[in-house]
């Protein structure tokens, strides 16, 4: 055999084993998947064997016997028996389409609302859909072991990083998290369950309430979803229903049942479920939104879309158990703070220690004496708040807290700010006084550190966009009289410092920042 022919052999031989290794894998890739009932959706593992028609539809065998069952009650003697139907049907068999098409017409005339759907019509490109498949529940996912959670102390540490303040609720959510997992970890071990560690966090807006959850989950490399309750309504109502929440939660953990059922679920605005007062009509967005929520909170299977917000019937759909699943609910319950106050003044003014009866009307930290009761008052049911055995409360932020949020967090705004400078070789500082100035703008504005990222932005907007004309700047300053609008940054170039109004001047004079 001549080289040459030895080569083209090999190359043969190559390609055949590539064809097959390609085959393999796709047969591999095809193992992964599974059939899903093209009527109800559900995958071959919970439906059992199913039928296949052709076109690749399967349908399973509980919808074959219901679709046997309709069929069988269908009025078929008023069909048949009728000689104005039957004479066309047999026309289509001796001969043409035309005779189908009239079939199907005197089929609508009898039965105006119901559509004869032709398999044959799905045939080829549009009709059938391609195969749907889920991917197949994996055999077993390695526990979660006690030794890989880290201690209370050590999550109190890393939030410590990125959180500033609230102390309490960093000190409550790391044990109450550390217990969660605690819990996944052992299982049904023993006969003595550990309870779900679910919490409700109550603070003003922008305290740090969304933040702090999403550093855990960050931090703990567990999916998480965030849901606004405002959003939620009962199920079969305009708005996303209850057990849309359990399928962001998969979306957020890339469609992997396992990871999503020891995920946190983050739901904002609780506080704007509660109970509608004096309400005579069905209210589907506040109460019966609790309602919905308490078997997932309690730990349910729960049937959600994959890769879709609803259900619908193009999507196919898989289990997820919530009973691993973390909920934290958290909410502003703006009047909360007068249902303690009340509660309170009213035990202080009984009595023979009767106390002042606005003792606690200047109380700033009124919030953090609240009881389940007052929760209950607000218009939260109690069953509700029974799945929600943790109760916390954040401070509202203060002007030195909201300096220490300015620079202290590890990805905090200045710090961001001061990178993006120095990529141009320039040194960004900010005086004291500066960032006093910027915290006391931001408590003006009431919506806590939210406000923080906006006002530093509207000021550093110039200074972001001069800077880079010019390599001279070595160093910008801002001082207080810059953030009030009286006066500018200090610009120091290579050495000699004058301010962005001079600096402006300068350059107007000498046409330099042409
Ligand atoms: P809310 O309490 O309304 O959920 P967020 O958690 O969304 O408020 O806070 C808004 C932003 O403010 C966060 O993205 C974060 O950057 C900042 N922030 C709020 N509180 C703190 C805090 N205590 N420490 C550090 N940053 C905070």
């Amino acid at each position: 055999m001549s080289e040459e022919e030895k080569d083209a052999m090999f190359s043969e031989e190559d390609v055949n084993l590539k064809i097959e290794k390609e085959s393999d894998s796709e047969d591999d890739r095809d193992d992964e998947y599974e059939d899903v009932c093209f009527i109800c959706r559900r995958p071959e593992s919970k439906t059992g064997k199913m039928f296949r028609l052709p076109n690749h539809i399967c349908v399973c065998n509980d919808c074959m016997h219901k679709t046997m069952d309709t069929v069988s009650q269908f009025d078929y003697q008023g069909l048949l028996n009728n000689p104005g139907m039957m004479g066309p049907v047999k026309a289509k068999k001796q001969d043409s389409d035309d005779g189908e098409e009239k079939t199907q017409d005197k089929l609508k005339e009898k039965f105006p609302n119901i559509s004869f759907v032709n398999l044959a019509d799905l045939q080829g490109d549009g009709g059938i859909p391609n195969r749907q498949k889920v991917k197949k529940k994996k055999s077993e996912v390695p526990p979660i072991s006690i030794k890989d959670i880290p201690a209370p102390h050590k999550i109190k540490a890393q939030l410590d990083e990125y959180v500033i303040g609230q102390e309490k609720a960093k000190k409550i959510i790391s044990v109450a998290v550390y217990n969660h997992y605690k819990r996944v970890a052992t299982g049904t071990m023993d006969e003595i369950e550990i309870e779900k560690s679910n919490m409700l966090m109550i603070g003003p807006t922008g305290c740090g309430k969304t933040y702090l959850v999403k550093t855990l989950a960050k931090l703990l490399d567990v999916p998480l979803a965030i849901a606004d309750a405002t959003s939620l309504t009962e199920a079969g109502y305009i708005g996303d229903d209850i057990e849309s929440v359990v399928s962001k939660l998969l979306a957020a953990a890339d469609n992997d049942v396992e990871r999503a059922e020891r995920g946190i679920i983050f739901i904002d605005e609780i506080d704007k479920i509660a109970k509608k007062k004096n309400t005579t009509s069905r209210d589907v967005s506040g109460e019966s939104v609790q309602q919905g929520l308490l078997r997932l909170l309690e730990g349910a299977e729960v049937e959600v879309p994959v890769g879709a917000n609803s259900k619908n019937a193009m999507v196919p759909l898989t289990t997820v158990n919530t009973r691993n699943i973390l909920f934290i609910c958290g909410g502003a319950f703006p009047d909360l703070e007068e249902i303690i106050k009340q509660r309170l003044n009213k035990q202080t003014s009984i009595g023979y220690n009767a106390d002042l009866k606005d003792k606690y009307d200047k109380d700033k930290n009124v919030l953090s004496k609240v009881i389940v009761d007052d929760i209950k008052k607000f218009g939260m049911i109690p069953e509700f708040i029974g799945r929600l055995p943790i109760i916390y409360t954040l401070e509202g932020l203060t002007k030195e807290m909201l300096v220490s949020i300015l620079k202290e967090p590890k990805n905090a705004i200045l710090k961001q700010y001061q990178k993006l400078l120095e990529l141009d070789e320039v040194k960004l500082e900010f005086e004291d006084e500066a960032l006093e100035a910027i915290a006391e703008k931001a408590l003006a504005k009431e919506t806590g550190a939210r406000a923080l990222r906006s006002i530093i932005e509207e000021f550093m907007l110039d200074i972001m966009y001069e800077i880079p004309k010019d390599d001279d700047i070595g160093r910008v300053i801002i001082t207080k009289a810059y953030i009030e609008g009286k006066g500018g940054p200090i610009i120091d170039i290579r050495n000699n410092s004058i301010s962005l109004d001079d600096y402006g001047k300068m350059k107007s004079i000498t046409g330099a920042s042409q």
